[in-house]
């Protein structure tokens, strides 16, 4: 195919400034821009057409080469074979952004409409030990990126609104054939007027704004397992924000917060409790009911308990969320002091305090309820 003179191609003199070929070069550009002209293959060679015309009668150089020689004088110094992205990619030195933007819409937005995978969204639950012991099913409010319902997640007005990119004639990726000093060398990489989409969108829908995400309110229901820890976290896949033009959805993540208990403090699968004994009942023994995280249960106390001793009651903490182990009730006793007797009860007392069997010895005292859970663990 013979090719066009520059000048006629843009229509204008050969004397023509630069300003009027830029004139002539938008009026062309935007008049066979292939946005405006999707189903017109005619449209994006005459579109090319211009763009190479322009780029040569815009450089003072290759203008002059080609004032002397014509076609030939260019040949072999540059590669003709012009891509059109690389159109698009100099309309914004020539036009502006803002320019070109208001006739085809932001082209940036468009450019990115690859699939992305959505972005995580963690949450943190708190928990009450009793719901930890059995495990328990929650209800959660969250605002989460989803599917715009008006385009179902397209991101077009309509579905006839996306159409076969004219770049790449719908394959989505672009070839080109490259002088170099190897030789002719064919490359082919992705289409970067559609993102090796292969189509592009006539009009954007207008709830989402072409994303396909909205944002909504949405409740979930999460089955915590028995045994959860603090810091402990949950990974629900997919179960995060959408993802943006048919990439995957994100994860949810739930970080576990422990509520603390009145009576229990918790070391791993064990649970801790100190019990006031009143003296008598340390003394003699007896029987004591205890409560556990999942109802109540019946604890021996031995005769002669000492204050924190620890008495153990058998696979009634806490279950290993990642086996069938459970933990135990610790138990450490302390003796109750009244504060106030009325004259009987001292009479009492004082009796005892003669008897040879109720003088305290010189034993050390024993260690507090926080050092036998410290000492323990170590
Ligand atoms: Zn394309
Ligand atoms: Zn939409």
């Amino acid at each position: 195919m013979p090719r066009r003179d520059y000048y006629e191609i843009l229509g204008v003199p050969r004397d023509a400034d630069i300003e009027v070929i830029k004139r002539a070069y938008r009026r062309l550009a935007l008049k066979y821009h292939p946005d405006r002209n999707p189903d017109d293959p005619d449209a994006a060679e005459k579109f090319k057409e211009a763009a190479e015309a322009y780029a040569v009668l815009s450089d003072p150089e290759k203008r002059r080469q080609y004032d002397r020689y014509g076609h030939s004088g260019l040949d072999g110094q540059a590669q003709w074979n012009i891509d059109l992205e690389d159109i698009f990619q100099t309309f914004s030195d020539i036009f502006g952004e803002g320019t070109f933007g208001a006739f085809f819409g932001d082209r940036r937005r468009r450019s990115g409409r690859r699939p992305r995978r959505g972005r995580d969204i963690r949450i943190v639950m708190e928990l009450e030990l009793e719901e930890i012991a059995q495990g328990v099913r929650k209800k959660i409010q969250l605002t989460r990126r989803v599917h715009c319902e008006d385009c179902s997640g397209r991101g077009t007005r309509r579905g006839a609104d996306m159409v076969e990119c004219a770049h790449c004639g719908g394959t989505g990726y672009i070839q080109q054939i490259r002088q170099t000093f190897l030789g002719y060398m064919q490359t082919t990489r992705p289409c970067s007027h559609c993102d090796g989409t292969g189509h592009v969108i006539r009009q954007l829908c207008t709830t989402c704004q072409g994303s396909g995400l909205v944002e909504r309110e949405q409740t979930i229901t999460i089955d915590i397992p028995a045994g959860v820890e603090e810091d402990m976290q949950l990974t629900l896949r997919g179960h995060g924000h959408y993802g943006e033009y048919g990439g995957p959805a994100g994860d949810l993540y739930v970080v576990i917060r422990e509520k603390p208990h009145p009576v229990f403090t918790r070391k791993g699968q064990d649970l801790y409790m100190e019990l006031l004994l009143s003296y008598p009942e340390a003394v003699l023994g007896g029987e004591r009911e205890i409560p556990t995280l999942t109802g109540k249960v019946k604890l021996k106390i031995p005769k002669g308990v000492q204050p924190n001793s620890l008495l153990r009651i058998k696979g009634k903490g806490l279950p290993d969320v990642h086996s069938s182990h459970r933990g135990d009730i610790i138990v450490i006793p302390q003796i109750w002091v009244p504060k106030k007797v009325n004259r009987e009860e001292r009479e009492l007392l004082e009796k005892m305090h003669e008897m040879e069997n109720f003088k305290a010895g010189q034993k050390r005292a024993k260690k507090s309820f926080f050092e036998r859970i410290k000492e323990h663990m170590s």
